[in-house]
């Protein structure tokens, strides 16, 4: 919580509330030198940069004050895949960039796509949603109407309690284990992350799928939509810029376990690699 509040923290909320670090009302903050300082207290700069500059890099936050956000009683959720050729997945991909972003407030659709083709060289990605307020068959229609490409059925849609959809996404099994995670061992990652602005042409998309086929297994890449209230918070009002104009961010990821370490650098290699091929892509500064 310390770090993620820090670190202006994303989630499947924030189409509709912004940032973690946006709902911070006031905190409990020690400076290097041991002086305790609240809102009313501390200098309006600290306060700014407290809340997304990075934990670790001021103080330490005793405590945040946040503002609780309301939640409907039912939620629709859902995983989809996907499967074809490149070309195929290129193609909802690059749809994707234009709904992801621009959906109501309340709807949250990412896109996850791994680097392995099956043996009969499909590439497969998924679609994960989850949808504030509507129930399924209003969800679908709009999902349908602006993303017909993706063929949504009611079947693969669900209407389950908020804390239900955060127990389906965090992967665990009840509501009770929320409370109860352990930590995953000896599995290791590396991880980067992109801003789009622009989207990216089909015959460019066609290309990092491509390029994305060549990673080991474990490699894949996560598009969280921007938009809704993310675009009307102010590029300056946190140290966390990525706001109006900012379509969606890109998550590269490579996961490995212990019985793997001897190729631990080939995979941070491939990482820092397909990195470098999406510069020309992706935002600049910042
Ligand atoms: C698997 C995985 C999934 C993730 N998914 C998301 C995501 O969906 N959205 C997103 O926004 N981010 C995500 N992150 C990034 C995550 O927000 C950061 O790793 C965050 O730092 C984790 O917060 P933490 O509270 O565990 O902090 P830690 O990892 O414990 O600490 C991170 C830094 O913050 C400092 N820190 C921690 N607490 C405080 C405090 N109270 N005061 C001052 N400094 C402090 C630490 O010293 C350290 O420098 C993910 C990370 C991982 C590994």
């Amino acid at each position: 919580m310390g770090g993620h509040t820090a670190g202006g923290g994303f989630g499947l909320l924030s189409r509709k509330f912004g940032l973690a670090a946006d709902n911070v009302l006031d905190a409990v903050f020690i400076a290097p030198n041991g002086s305790s300082f609240t809102r009313d207290t501390m200098d309006d700069d600290v306060f700014w940069a407290i809340r997304g500059g990075g934990g670790g890099s001021w103080g330490v936050v005793y405590a945040w004050k946040l503002r609780l956000v309301p939640v409907p009683d039912n939620v629709t959720v859902f995983s989809v895949a996907r499967s074809g050729p490149a070309e195929l997945i290129a193609g909802l991909m690059h749809r994707w960039q234009y709904v992801g972003p621009s959906l109501p407030d309340e709807f949250y659709l990412s896109t996850l796509i791994p680097a392995r083709s099956s043996s009969d060289g499909n590439i497969s990605m998924s679609f994960t949603g989850q949808v504030l307020g509507r129930p399924k068959q209003l969800a679908m229609s709009v999902l349908n109407q602006s993303f017909p490409e993706l063929g949504l059925a009611e079947s693969e849609l669900s209407e389950v309690s908020w804390l239900e959809s955060a127990v389906k996404f965090a992967g665990v099994s009840s509501v009770a284990s929320l409370t109860n995670r352990q930590p995953r061992v000896g599995e290791y990652a590396k991880r980067k992350s992109d801003y789009v602005q622009a989207p990216i042409s089909m015959q460019d998309t066609i290309r990092i799928v491509q390029y994305l086929s060549t990673g080991p297994a474990g490699s894949s890449i996560q598009l969280d939509p921007y938009g809704g209230a993310m675009a009307r918070i102010g590029s300056t009002d946190t140290p966390f810029p990525h706001r109006a104009g900012y379509l969606y961010s890109i998550q590269y990821a490579v996961t490995w376990n212990a019985s793997d370490m001897d190729r631990s650098d080939g995979h941070v290699e491939w990482l820092r690699s397909f990195y470098a091929f999406m510069a020309s892509y992706v935002s600049k500064n910042p």
